[in-house]
Formats: structure tokens, sequence, C-alpha cells
């Protein structure tokens, strides 16, 4: 892939002189969904797939962008003065947005760049592509410059960007799980104070397969920030009989005794869901720690049917998805990750079942839906890295 990007970025922007490469990983988040802004914990890890850039400094102030992902839209100009996102800026926003939040931390970027992007993660489909663009970016800046951030900064500065340029309002768990991603672990990760364990994840003979389901959703869904909402308010509701901050903070037993607080049947499930989930993700970390991986695969289909029932959030096309998998003898564990409404599943296959699984769940996705899904097979890798 290195070649690849150098060879690109000398036919795009005329010779390579002073480019170095750099890539930065997706994610998939393995159990622990919709519980990063409810104060819980997630298990998300880093993916050897993400996205790969080929970048220089300029000597003057400008900004050129070039994506092999978006070809059609050419070379997109730009310049350091007066960033703010801009719709004909399209995907430049992202890489544009971090320089902006680099400038807001206090680190003044002095030189223009030339930056040509190739990702072999799906864009728009869960992977967090948009986070592996915000801290590659990140890694790239640091690197140039100089500037003295940590891989966790870099993750901060990546959600700031999301949220304050991008408009997109996403908790931690994306940029967080790529910036500080580690080969062969997933990342216990506590939303709440950002404390973290690296969990070697040994899945004896079995692998991690995702299957995207082609259609597409976007964060800012309306539903998403319905969900959000929805969390808030059954949150100060029960905050008026019981002294919590988060719907994290919540065992079972005391859900189930103060759910009585809250006034709507639909709110109690959505609550539900957050505080079971969180459980659930405690049990799974456990789980794996003792080498119990059947456990770990139940706590994920347990995790997928509380999405779909509870906090309704997977639709006909991830339901479709699991709900095959969970027929294929050797397939130990199955659920959606990501937001939901579309984007990816991730399951735990044993090898011998791949081949059976991909065609299986793909037959049968393809009758029910009408279009394909993609299958990947996946390996846990370190965050960023200069090539
Ligand atoms: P996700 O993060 O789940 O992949 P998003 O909708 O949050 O989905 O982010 C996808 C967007 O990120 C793309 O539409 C594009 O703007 C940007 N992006 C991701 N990967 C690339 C890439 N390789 N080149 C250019 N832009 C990219
Ligand atoms: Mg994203």
């Amino acid at each position: 892939m290195k070649e690849t990007v150098l060879k690109e970025f000398g036919k795009v922007f005329g010779d390579t002189d002073g480019v170095k490469v750099f890539f930065a990983p997706g994610r998939v988040n393995l159990i622990g969904e919709h519980t990063d802004y409810n104060g819980g914990h997630v298990f998300p890890c880093a993916l050897t797939i993400g996205t790969y850039a080929a970048a220089r400094v300029r000597n003057d102030r400008r900004l050129r962008f070039y994506s092999m992902n978006f070809e059609q839209l050419g070379v997109i100009d730009s310049s350091l003065d007066g960033l703010k996102p801009e719709k004909e800026a399209d995907w430049t926003n992202y890489p544009k947005g971090v320089m902006w939040a680099f400038g807001e931390r206090g680190f003044e970027i002095p030189q223009g760049m030339d930056i040509l992007l190739n990702g072999n993660i799906p864009n728009g489909s869960g992977l967090s592509s948009s986070a592996s663009v915000e801290v590659l970016t990140g890694a790239i800046l640091r690197d140039f410059f100089g500037f003295q951030v940590s891989n966790q900064d870099l993750a901060l500065i990546g959600q700031f960007s999301e949220n304050k340029f991008n408009g997109v309002n996403c908790g931690i768990m994306d940029q967080f799980a790529i910036a500080m991603g580690k080969k062969e672990h997933a990342i216990f990760l506590d939303t709440a104070d950002l404390s973290y364990a690296y969990v070697p994840v040994k899945l004896q003979n079995a692998k991690i397969v995702i299957a995207c389901s082609n259609k597409k959703r976007g964060l800012g869904d309306s539903k998403y920030n319905e969900r959000r909402s929805e969390c808030e308010t059954a949150l100060a509701e029960l905050q008026k009989v019981v002294d919590i901050k988060s719907l994290g903070e919540l065992s079972e037993e005391q859900f189930e005794e103060y759910k009585f607080a809250i006034k709507d049947e639909t709110r109690v499930r959505r609550a539900k869901h957050a505080v079971y989930e969180n459980q659930r993700t405690l049990k799974a970390v456990k789980a794996l720690e003792a080498n119990d991986i059947a456990q770990f695969g139940q706590l994920m289909n347990a995790s997928h049917v509380s999405l779909r029932d509870d906090y309704e959030v997977t639709g006909i096309e991830l339901d479709a998805l699991v709900e095959e998998a969970w027929k294929v003898p050797g397939v130990i564990g199955s659920r959606m990750t990501g937001a939901g409404f579309g984007g990816c599943t991730v399951s735990i296959v044993e090898d011998d079942a791949i081949d059976t699984f991909k065609k299986q769940v793909g037959d049968a996705y393809l009758a029910k839906i009408g279009y394909a899904a993609d299958f990947y097979v996946v390996e846990i890798g370190d965050g960023p890295v200069v090539l």
C-alpha cells in the first residue's frame, strides 16, 4: 500500500519530494453499544485495515487534498487561513476540522500541505473511517510539525473536531479505539473517566468477521440524537430517586428497583438497554479473560437482541445478517456493531465455518434485502504509524 499511495501522489501532485506515508486503522466495537454517551463501558479494537496517507509540507499556506476513494472529486484546494466547514469542501472537512482543532488547542500550523488518502475500509459503514481520517491527520501534523501530543490527545482532538467542525455528536469511543489501538488486544474503556485496559483477544480457532450491510447510515441520523435525548430524560427521572451521574453507574438490580421513576414505557426500554449493555460488557471482558469464548459469544448475541428489541436501532438489514449468522454452525456470537440503522455486524466465527458463513449469510441477505453484503475477515492491529 505504501508504494500505491506514493505512486499516486506523484501522479496527482507532480513529484514525491519530501513525502512521508502514514496509516491509521479503522475500528470495530466487539460489545458495549450505545453505552459511550451513557457513562458506560465499551470494548472496541483497532483493525489492520484503515486509511493510508501520503503527505508533505508546502512552503506556502495552501492545502491540497486528494482521495483515491473519491477520485471523481479530483484535487480539492483550500488554505490554512480561515478554516471553516464548507459543503463544497466535502470529505476534506474531516482533515480540515482536525487542523482547526489543533489551532483551537494552541498548536498553530505554520505551513500548508499536500495530502493524499487511500482507505481500505468501507466508509459510512460503521467502521469509523471518519475517525480514522481524523486520527491520521493528527498523526501527520504531529510528525511534520513536532507538536507535543499523545495518542490519547489525538483521540480527543479528533472527537472535538468531529463534534464542533463536522457537527456530528459522536462519543469518544471511535477516536480512542483508533488512536490507542494495540495489536491483538481490545480496549476495555470506561467512557465516564477514560480509564482503560488492554485485554488480549485470543480466539483460538476462530476469527472476527465483519459483514457490511451496504445500507448507508449517517451518525447525523435523527434517530441517534433521539436515543441520546431519551436516555438523558430517563436519567433525569432516575436522578429523582437515586444519586447517579450516568446510567452506567447502575447495576441491573438497581435499575429494576428504581425504574418506576421513568414515566414512559419506551424510555424504560432505552435506559434498560444502556444499563444491561454496560453490565454485559463487564461480563464479556471477564469471559474473555477466562478464555470462555462461548460465553463471550452468548453476550454478543444478547447485545444484539437488546439493540433490536429495547433500543430499536437494528433494522431489517442488520437483523437479517445476524439472525442468519446465528443459524450457522461454528458461529460463536454475532451482533450489529456501531450506531446501527445500517452499517456492519461483527461475528466470531470458527475458522472451518468462515466459508459457509459467508455463503449462507450472503445468500440469505441477498434474497431478503435485494443487494449483496460484503465480508471482511479482520485482524486486530495497532494505532497510527509512520510507514
Ligand atoms: P464511518 O465513520 O462509519 O465510516 P462517517 O459517515 O462517519 O462513516 O464517515 C464517512 C466519511 O468520512 C466519508 O463520507 C468521507 O467524508 C470521510 N472519509 C472516510 N474515509 C475517507 C477516505 N479514505 N478519503 C476521503 N474521505 C474519507
Ligand atoms: Mg464516523
